[in-house]
């Protein structure tokens, strides 16, 4: 990934691999499909030094992340655990779970949900993104509108609780992405919608671009476009994170 990343012109480049600290023995069999055990933490950082060391210089700076899912039930423990890695450059914080609900894993799991079902992951799932936000673990929110994924637009009536959220997002002082890989999605646009980001233009949040690479045909997927819509809310500077510090840069 790095390598695409270099040879693509990157010149800074952050990897960040999921990190699920289970509440409970259904999300562990879930979140065993698509996220690092726990346990293997350590190594993930000392793989990630690795890398680094072999490829970090003046034209290319190495990054070291992870995307944490927010559980209400253990987050002193994830926090703890995040605390003992000095070496990481930033956190994402992520909520993939609505309760044991996998939000973003397949188009099927939303299909037998009818609309106040949909209304009722909405609710969950900002509800849970509060949460991440006033637990002060992370240093951006991942992919804010994901429940959007498969096609379950925010309701109208959640619009005003959404707002409520960016309101609390700003408060909490932590960045956000805009995530291009949504436009790879059945919903087509990145995450957040264009109306939300543009709230959260107007309430200062700080904002950076992430393509959400899965593979590295992807690590600057639509970063074209995002800059561009950038440029059109006024958008001057992203925010680029060293040792959990995050310094506002040219965008
Ligand atoms: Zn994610």
């Amino acid at each position: 990934m790095a390598l695409a990343a270099r040879a693509a012109g990157v010149t800074e480049f952050g990897i960040s691999d999921h990190l699920v600290l289970p509440p409970n023995p259904v999300v562990a069999e879930k979140a065993s499909s698509w996220s690092m055990k726990p346990e293997a933490f350590g190594e993930y950082v000392q793989e990630a030094l690795v890398v680094k060391n072999d490829l970090q210089g003046p034209e290319f700076q190495f990054r070291i992340g992870v995307e944490a899912d927010y559980f209400e039930e253990n987050i002193d423990s994830l926090k703890a655990m995040l605390a003992k890695y000095p070496q990481l450059d930033y956190v994402i914080g992520a909520c993939h779970y609505a309760g044991d609900f996998e939000i973003d894993h397949a188009a099927e799991d939303w299909e037998p949900l009818d609309e106040t079902a949909r209304k009722r992951v909405w609710e969950i799932y900002l509800d849970k993104i509060r949460g991440l936000c006033q637990s002060n673990y992370c240093d951006f929110v991942a992919h804010l509108d994901l429940p959007k994924k498969f096609g379950a637009r925010l309701p109208e009536s959640l619009k005003s609780r959404m707002e409520q959220i960016l309101q609390a997002i700003s408060q909490a002082g932590v960045a956000m992405e805009i995530n291009t890989a949504g436009f790879d999605k059945p919903c087509r646009e990145w995450y957040p919608s264009e109306d939300i980001l543009r709230q959260t233009v107007d309430l200062g949040i700080p904002l950076l671009v992430n393509a959400d690479a899965h593979a590295t045909s992807q690590v600057t997927r639509y970063f074209t476009e995002a800059r561009e819509a950038m440029r059109k809310l006024g958008v001057a500077h992203v925010c680029e994170f060293s040792q959990r510090k995050c310094r506002q840069i040219l965008l």
